[in-house]
């Protein structure tokens, strides 16, 4: 599917170019529930919150999720089966734009790249100078007097 389709995904992205990849299968399971699971795929254009320029940030969402025609029907999943409700025909373009959402890193940045602005300047070093102290024993063998002999 083209990428920009998804313009709730695309709010921040610097391109809409590209595509979501899209693989999964539908079926209803042994309760006779429909499942869809599958994986989307794409790479979104971000500005790198570090260095500020465009860094491309692969984007994988996991989809495992129960379609229902009825909330009702949510009484027959157990608690870690997640599932949508869906009133007026199912916009699937929608749900999986919404598992994309949800799959987006919280920082987006490059691995290596360094700060365009300083956002706070280091403090500078505070040097304190060692107190002089005399050595004892170095006084000691100044006070020596050289061997005469
Ligand atoms: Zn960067």
């Amino acid at each position: 599917m083209p990428l920009s389709r998804f313009q709730r995904l695309l709010e921040g992205a610097l391109a809409s170019t590209g595509d979501v990849r899209v693989s999964g299968r539908f079926v209803r399971d042994a309760r006779g529930m429909p499942h869809l699971t599958g994986q989307l795929q794409t790479v979104l254009s971000l500005t790198c919150q570090r260095c500020l320029e465009a860094v491309d940030v692969p984007v994988t969402a996991d989809v495992d999720v129960f379609l229902l025609g009825d909330e009702a029907y949510a009484e027959r999943l157990s608690e870690d089966e997640d599932y949508v409700v869906f009133d007026h025909g199912l916009d699937l373009p929608e749900l999986l734009e919404d598992e994309l959402i949800l799959a987006l890193p919280l920082v987006a940045r490059h691995d290596d790249c360094e700060p365009q602005i300083a956002l706070s300047e280091p403090e500078p070093e505070v040097v304190v100078a060692p107190v002089q102290k005399e050595n004892p024993f170095q006084v000691l063998a100044s006070l020596k007097q050289p061997d005469s002999e």
